[in-house]
């Protein structure tokens, strides 16, 4: 065909050490795909036929102009998508669990959608912040352990209700205990949404 190299339905291939598997569709799973980062970078499949809908999963990623400023888009991009799109597709949350869309608060046991607005809380340093690393509350001394619920865990990641709790109805003070991040409020927090609100 006049201006392409080659033209086919399904493609694999490596390019610039890159496996690839090229598909008008989105897969749930293809050739490649369980690879662990640890044995060498697993196969990127790059898909079409959702326009503007989606960038993708993790190591699943559009390659729609609509998701690219209305331009190819370059392998360097498309790796670089491929690690910002964080959630693995569902058939790879069992291989990947850090890349597990939906978690449990380890406070709580309830779940988190990570995918959602501010996606739970964890401890940075003296700051909480959001899933994502945006700023919520700085913590300016030590903790009460009673007054914190289990906030004072340092790994896992917390609800929103959870950190509603050890904010409002614990033995802890604002100005004394903690400050809020600029812009956000109580009421943010409890909603989840601390994040969502303030960022265009
Ligand atoms: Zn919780």
């Amino acid at each position: 065909m006049a201006g392409w190299t080659s033209v086919a339905h399904y493609r694999e291939m490596v390019f610039e050490g890159q496996p690839l598997t090229l598909f008008h569709y989105p897969m749930s799973c293809w050739n490649g795909s369980h690879q662990s980062p640890s044995e060498g970078r697993g196969s990127i499949q790059i898909f079409g036929h959702l326009h503007g809908q989606t960038r993708g999963w993790w190591r699943c990623v559009s390659a729609c102009v609509e998701v690219w400023d209305w331009r190819p888009a370059s392998l360097s991009e498309i790796i670089a998508r491929s690690e910002d799109n964080f959630f693995a597709t569902p058939l790879h949350e069992e291989v990947f669990p850090a890349r597990r869309r939906q978690v449990r608060c380890a406070t709580c046991g309830n779940i988190i959608d990570r995918g959602t607005a501010d996606g739970g809380y964890r401890w940075e340093g003296d700051q909480i912040v959001t899933f994502r690393g945006h700023p919520v509350v700085e913590q300016l001394c030590n903790w009460p352990e009673a007054g914190a619920v289990n906030m004072t865990a340092t790994d896992g990641l917390f609800c929103a209700a959870c950190l509603e709790v050890t904010l409002a109805y614990g033995d802890l003070s604002e100005g004394r205990h903690f400050r809020y991040a600029e812009g956000v409020t109580l009421d943010l927090v409890a909603g989840g949404r601390t994040h969502a609100n303030r960022c265009s």
